[in-house]
């Protein structure tokens, strides 16, 4: 069988392709010069599996689209709070270029606008680094999210970097507000490499899928970042990710996403899959006017809103039964099932809860369990532990040893769902 899902994407890049409206990025000469037919499309699983379509391969200068990845990386050299003493979460609701900081701490308002992220880039590498070893940095770290090496088009950065007035402004500014130490040049000059460094939608997926798999890339399975940070960054793409049309993107599509001039939108789905886009024309808001009808297609036909509110779980209480052994004794068997969370465990709780009364032993049956979160997995063991202090035999059985074992040192008793090894009980 052949997959449908390269199929859908020829599909939807058909019926998003006959859209010429908008126009490329004009301030910056070399990208008003790029290929405005330029279309592709990639999706990334969190296992490394990536279906394309189009121009996948065409590679385009990314753009702001660095600026989460820098983000990323200022925070995992030097801590949240640092990162956060000196740039802000706060949505700006201003153009990206805005010459702004937050009124009473002085910060820039967030990493995704240009004040937030010139600081993100002049915090990467020790302080006494040269323009250069910090522009490494961030040309290594981003590679590590795309599992390959990333290189300047030269010729986008010579362009930007000679018409970057307003960059330049930001970053005088930022220095005699002594929010950045180093010369204002150097740091524009790093971060206009930064941004021309060349990618694909192929490159963007793999960056996206990396985030979506909680900072392990996905196909050379290295941790790029900690799950933490990844959390930070997407939270922040979420409300500032797309310039100042972050609200209706927020509402109309529904997953961090962050895109740059060039034409690139990269969209995360948090434990499922990495999106990316490339079409140079952009909206009145700077998003590609045909990767904001991708993305938005995408959204609806795979419900990938995350504030969609999921179809209530499958019960996870499969079975619960209570038997009397042959000497009047009472065995409850209660039997799980699924990927179990707060709201499931909780189930299972209420379930037990003031039922256990005149119960000998209780058998919770993990096997048919899928997934057990952290949260779950101590409320499980809260409840097997007030159980036991309630005077009560519990046997759990858990051959994965997801929860701490009651009866540690003891075999799991073989027990087979049909009952059959209380075969001397009667159903109560
Ligand atoms: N290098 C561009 C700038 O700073 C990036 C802008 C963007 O993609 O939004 O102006």
């Amino acid at each position: 069988m052949r997959s449908p899902v390269p199929d859908y994407l020829h599909q939807i890049l058909d019926e998003c392709g006959g859209d010429n409206s908008g126009e490329t990025a004009d301030y910056i000469p070399e990208l008003a010069a790029a290929d405005p037919e330029v279309l592709g499309i990639c999706i990334s699983t969190v296992d490394g599996v990536r279906y394309e379509a189009g121009d996948a391969e065409t590679e385009v200068s990314i753009q702001s689209i660095s600026k989460p990845f820098a983000y990323a990386l200022a925070i995992a050299q030097h801590g949240l709070e640092h990162v956060l003493d000196r740039v802000g979460v706060e949505p700006s609701g201003e153009a990206f270029n805005e010459l702004s900081l937050e009124r009473d701490s002085g910060r820039p308002l967030n990493p995704m606008i240009n004040a937030g992220a010139l600081t993100t880039h002049a915090l990467i590498g020790d302080t006494g680094a040269s323009a250069d070893e910090r522009f490494e940095l961030v040309r290594q770290g981003m590679s590590a999210f795309a599992g390959r090496e990333l290189q300047v088009d030269e010729k986008v950065y010579d362009s930007e970097l000679r018409t970057a007035y307003r960059n330049e402004a930001i970053a005088n500014m930022l220095r005699s507000y002594d929010v950045i130490g180093q010369e204002p040049h150097d740091v524009v000059a790093g971060y206009t490499r930064q941004c021309s460094l060349l990618v694909t939608a192929r490159d963007l997926a793999a960056m996206a899928a990396t985030f979506a798999n909680g900072g392990v890339q996905p196909i050379t399975g290295e941790r790029v970042i900690e799950r933490d940070v990844v959390r930070q960054v997407l939270s922040v793409m979420m409300t500032c990710g797309m310039y100042d049309a972050a609200g209706d993107w927020m509402s109309t599509i529904g997953f961090p996403a962050k895109s740059g001039v060039s034409g690139g939108i990269l969209g995360v789905l948090p434990g499922q899959v990495g999106i990316a886009t490339v079409s140079p024309r952009l909206d009145a808001h700077g998003n590609s006017v045909r990767g904001v009808r991708l993305c938005s297609r995408m959204s609806r036909d795979m419900g990938m809103h995350i504030m969609e509110a999921p179809e209530p779980a499958r019960a996870v209480v499969r079975r619960d039964r209570t038997l009397r052994g042959p000497s009047g004794q009472l065995v409850r068997v209660v039997s799980l099932q699924g990927a179990i969370q707060f709201s499931g465990a909780e189930r299972v709780l209420r379930a037990l809860e003031g039922s256990l009364g005149d119960v000998d032993r209780l058998v919770l049956d993990l096997r048919r369990v899928a997934s057990l979160n952290n949260v779950a997995e101590r409320m499980l063991a809260e409840a097997v532990r007030r159980a036991q202090h309630d005077g009560i035999d519990v046997t759990v059985l858990d051959p994965e040893k997801r929860l701490p074992d009651p009866d540690e040192g003891q075999p799991v008793p073989e027990y087979s769902d049909d009952l059959s090894d209380f075969a001397d009980h009667e159903r109560v």
